[in-house]
């Protein structure tokens, strides 16, 4: 069972009602502890007054989310790509986050060769990884399930997540988002084989049925992951930090009053993580 002070915030559980100002305040009124911004938020109200704000609130960064989408058609497109990756790592050094999130981005328009945008997903990591190292920001590979290979990540499983970290090194782990490795039957192992390199670990819950494939994630409890076993897992490999929460849910949570989601986040926490 989590405490209430292992609580993030994911910015996106609460984005549609409210600004990044008004989720930091809505933070320190329920006494939530960690945040996980998205880069948009934090464009929107400015890096610097971001940073500011954040620190004046007393939060932990759990991650910026996001970099990735490497693959792209040509050569352009994958410059265009490192050069926004470049600044989303030094957008976490700002912020002091604990890691940069990497969605790493799936088959570029017209392409269905996934094993070509995978070998550009390793080889844009690779060429990333080098500034990050230098910048003191972590990178998190993100595995996202299977159903957003084509659109968002080609990258699909913690296992295979882990030989890129296996391959490239220093500096890069994973993010461990329940939604999309719980139905994997090698989790458990792969959760031990990672250790250390789990830096950040999303809660949030599956639905049956699930409407849409995006934006119907449940309320951790909700639904059908056993959230405290993978938890205890990732205990087990080493990771003892915040359980960072991420709802994308335009027909429900989206539609709620945020301090009502906020109030809800902190309870569910406790009993169902
Ligand atoms: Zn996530």
């Amino acid at each position: 069972m989590a405490t209430v002070e292992t609580l993030s915030l994911n910015t996106a559980t609460v984005r549609v009602k409210w600004d990044l100002r008004q989720i930091i305040e809505g933070c320190q009124r329920h006494a939530i502890r960690g945040i996980s911004p998205w880069r948009d938020q934090v464009a929107a109200i400015g890096l610097d007054e971001t940073a500011r704000l954040i620190r004046a609130a007393g939060l932990t960064v759990t991650g910026l989310c996001r970099g990735g989408m490497f693959p792209a058609a040509d050569a352009e497109g994958r410059r265009a790509a490192l050069e926004d990756n470049r600044r989303a790592v030094d957008e976490a050094a700002t912020l002091g986050a604990a890691c940069l999130v990497l969605v790493v981005g799936g088959l570029p328009p017209g392409s269905k060769d996934i094993a070509g945008a995978r070998a550009q997903v390793r080889d844009g990591i690779a060429a990333t990884l080098d500034h990050a190292r230098r910048q003191g920001v972590k990178l998190a590979i993100e595995p996202l399930h299977p159903m957003y290979a084509a659109d968002r990540a080609c990258v699909n499983t913690l296992g295979q997540a882990l030989d890129l970290c296996d391959e490239l090194g220093e500096g890069l782990g994973v993010a461990v988002d329940v939604y999309h490795v719980w139905w994997d039957p090698e989790i458990e192992r792969q959760i031990a084989r990672a250790g250390r390199r789990i830096l950040a670990f999303h809660v949030c819950d599956w639905l049956v049925p699930t409407k849409d494939l995006l934006l119907d994630r449940g309320m951790m409890g909700d639904g059908v992951i056993d959230i405290p076993r993978l938890r205890a897992a990732v205990e087990a490999a080493g990771y003892l930090g915040m359980n960072e929460v991420e709802i994308f849910s335009a027909e429900t949570w989206w539609k709620r009053d945020p301090d009502e989601v906020l109030r809800l986040c902190r309870k569910r926490v406790v009993t169902s993580v």
